[in-house]
This record gives structure tokens, sequence and C-alpha cells, in this order.
């Protein structure tokens, strides 16, 4: 058995659909289980329509409702035989009404709840799941689909549950592993349910979480991201285009990109794999043939020293600054309790005696917490900044790797550095505007040579 997941681009239209099937087709004596993410940028509209919907625009919504099930009716149309419109039809009928029923009962309430969220964004992997499955079924595959709400159990922290995994596992061997090798199973990622049977999601970029559940539960032999791209490289392309691919990659190296803001991979989608030792790979949908990013669990000898530039843009900055903490202990304790509570999450820290810098993503709650520190220190933010971090394993055991960063960056003023907690990173926290040009510098410098074995 393996896991084919398909993300959003990967299934964004009947053209795009007609390609996956086509990519498992070729696959199918492997005994496919298909995971698609909602078609195209479905959750972004179900998430607007549930945002229209709670501020009263009652024509908005209800037009943008339309507009989505036009879009999903298009689309399916062209993947079913002519004797099968009728009943695709109605089919979406009975969803669409539902939907609908649902946010004009959030407009009418005037309250959206993360339940009621989760309840309107399952929506999109609902309908994928069935379009896709019937698509595959036109393509002549022996098909059956598998509704992951009755599979994948999480706790009811909505629309960001985590899975309770002995259950899932439990359900994922009863009632999954058992039709693999027979027919292909297709089920939406991304969604799950409660344990009293209530609908909720893994969280943004989900479904990636949910292949790598699946294939943990069914013990699969390997988990293939299908995506956009053509594997993990070098540097993002979004800042750098041009970069080189990367061949094979350590789970921990993997693991730390997605973490710095590689959009390849969501970050929990490595745990489950982890735990089982099954491989991962990274596979372009428009490109079947690119032998993608093979992620392993063993490090991967490597003569360069850093495998890959990850950036995380858009971040915010937080100094803080205490006199009165000096030679005191419970300076940090205090600082950590305040972000805590407001369950900001922090990602780089650097420290001093009595300074604190540290970096967030998250700033809703920043003038509250800046508010609580200024009870015992002074506070400085400054927004717009980036993360540039390099990663690889043999980072610890290269020396000079940080002075020809330095070298590199000459020039692009560093705001913070971190590096030795995690063994394998190296993080530069630069202003956001500067970014491009510090990502350029540092590729030029640690991708100049390359590693034929590793990278192409
Ligand atoms: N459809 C969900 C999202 O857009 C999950 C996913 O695509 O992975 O976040
Ligand atoms: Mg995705």
């Amino acid at each position: 058995m393996i896991v084919m997941k398909f993300g959003g681009t990967s299934v964004e239209s009947a053209a795009a659909i007609e390609r996956v099937a086509a990519i498992v087709k070729a696959r199918v004596d492997q005994k496919p289980i298909v995971v698609v993410s909602a078609m195209g940028k479905t959750t972004n509209k179900l998430l607007a329509i549930s945002q229209a919907a709670i501020e009263g625009r009652r024509e908005d919504y209800l037009r943008q409702i339309h507009d989505l099930r036009d879009f999903h009716s298009r689309e399916a149309r062209l993947v079913v035989p002519v004797e099968g419109r009728a009943s695709l039809d109605r089919c979406l009928d009975d969803i669409f009404d539902e939907l609908t029923e649902l946010v004009k009962g959030i407009a009418v309430l005037g309250e959206l709840t993360p339940r009621s969220i989760d309840a309107i964004s399952s929506y999109g992997e609902r309908l994928s799941s069935y379009i896709v499955t019937l698509a595959f079924e036109h393509f002549g595959l022996p098909t059956t689909h598998v509704d992951s709400r009755r599979v994948i159990v999480t706790d009811n922290r909505h629309t960001q549950a985590s899975p309770l995994f002995p259950e899932t596992y439990q359900k994922l061997r009863d009632i999954v592993a058992p039709l693999a090798p027979l027919k292909v199973v297709v089920m939406g990622g991304f969604i799950a349910s409660t344990e009293t049977g209530v609908t909720s999601t893994l969280g943004r970029g989900g479904s990636d979480f949910t292949a790598s559940i699946v294939g943990a539960g069914v013990g699969a032999k390997e988990i293939q991201i299908w995506t956009d791209v053509d594997g993990m490289l070098t540097a993002d392309p979004t800042i750098l285009p041009g970069g080189h691919r990367v061949k094979t990659i350590s789970f921990a190296e993997a693991a730390e990109l997605a973490y710095f803001g590689a959009k390849v991979l969501h970050p929990s989608t490595v745990v489950p794999a982890i735990e089982s030792n099954i491989p991962v790979l990274i596979l372009n949908s428009r490109r079947p043939d690119v032998p993608g990013t093979r992620i392993v669990a063993e490090t991967v000898h490597c003569t360069n020293a850093v495998k890959s530039i990850a950036c995380k843009r858009k971040i915010t900055l937080v100094n803080i600054h205490s006199t009165r903490m000096l030679g005191a202990h419970g300076f940090l304790r205090r600082i950590f309790e305040v972000f805590d509570r407001y369950e900001t999450s922090v990602d780089m820290v650097a420290t001093s005696e009595v300074s604190v810098s540290l970096t967030i993503d998250n700033t809703a709650h920043l003038e509250k917490i800046s508010q609580e520190l200024r009870a015992f220190s002074d506070v400085s933010t400054e927004p717009e900044q980036a993360i540039v971090c390099l990663v690889g394993e043999n980072i610890r055991f290269t020396p000079g790797v940080a002075s020809r960063v330095f070298s590199a960056l000459n020039g692009v003023n560093i705001r913070m550095i971190s590096q030795g907690a995690s063994l394998l990173n190296l993080s530069v926290v630069v202003a956001d505007k500067d970014i491009r040009q510090a990502v350029e510098s540092l590729h030029t410098e640690f991708f100049t040579e390359l590693d034929p074995e590793v990278f192409e």
C-alpha cells in the first residue's frame, strides 16, 4: 500500500483531476490510498462565505455559494459520463443546500464559532473527494470513497484539532486497510471528527497531515505528496528562482525546513511518518516523471554543508529588556508565561543577562502581550522582519559556516542570530525588504558547488 496525496492545485479543475487519475492509474498495482485537498482555493472561499454570513452580507454569501456550486458542477460534469450527470447534479444540490442552510444559520445567529468554521470549511474536501471518486471510476479505476470523518478522530480543538492516534489508527486498520487491496480508496484530507462525531479539521494545510496519519495507520510503504513543485529546492522559489532540487533529505532536515516556512510540506506531516519509519516523497503532479525529493529517516551523506535555505517572512521581532532582572532568576519564565497565556508561539530566541529578543509569527495578541511584559520590562517591537534559515545536518560538523554566512551577508543588517538549538540550522533575522539579497548571496555562497548524489 502507498498513500498518494494531491493538493489543491493538483485537483483544481477537471483537467487537473484527469492528470491525477493518470498518475494513480500508473501506480495502481501499489494499492494506492488517495488523499485529496479541496479543489483550488475552495477552503479560502468557504471561509470568505462564513465571513460574509457573520457580517450579514446576505447577497454576497448567496452569490459566493452559487459561484462555488457552479465551479464544482462545471468541473465535475467534465469528469463524469453523460448518464451520470443527473445523479451528480442531485448530489451537488443536496450538498449545497445543506451548506446554504448552515451559512444562513450562522448569519441569523450572528456568531461564528470554531466549530461552525470547521463545519463550513469541511465542504471543500467533502466535495473534492466525492468528485475525484467519480472521476476515477469514469477513468476506469475501481474506486471507493471513505469519508475521513469516519476514520480520523480528533480532540475538540476546532480549526486546529489534533488526532487521537490510537483510535484513529484502529479505525484506519479496520476500515481503510482492508479496502485498499481491492479498490483505490479516495479520502478527503484536512477533515476529521471528534469522538462525539462533530466535524473538525486539522488546521490549514492539514491534508498532508491526513496523508501521513493514514500512511502510518495502514502501515504504507511510502507516502507520496503530489504538489506543484519538483520537490524541495535549495532556495524558496518565490524568493529566488532557479534553486536546485534536493534529491534526498533526512526527516530532521525536512522538518526543520518546514518549520521555517518551506511551503512544500506541512511540518506535522513528518511526525507520524517518522515514528513509523515511512519515507515521504514530494512529487510534481504536472511533471510526474521528475523523481522529486525523498525524505528518509536516516542522515543523508552530503559534501555540501547546507541542504537548503528556508525563509519565514512577515514575522515580528520583540525585544524585551529589564535591568531590574539583573542577577534575578525567573526572568525567562515570566516572559514565556505571557506568550503562553496568549497562545502565541515563539519561533526564535536570543538572550543576554537582561535582554531577550524573540520572534513571533502571530501578532493577534501582541498589544496585550506587550502590555503585560511592560509590567516588568521595556518592550519594543519591529514588524516586517524575516527569518532566513540555513538547514543541513552538516552545519554542526563543518567549521567556518558562520563566517561564510557573515561574509556573504556583508551589507545586510542582521537583527538576530541563532545556532545551536536544533544542531542542524543556522538562522538569521533580517528586514523583510532585504530578503531577496540575503538569500541570493547565501545561495551563491553555499550552492555554487553541488554534491551530485544529493542535488540536481
Ligand atoms: N484545504 C485545506 C486548506 O486549504 C487543507 C489542505 O489543502 O491541505 O488549508
Ligand atoms: Mg497544501
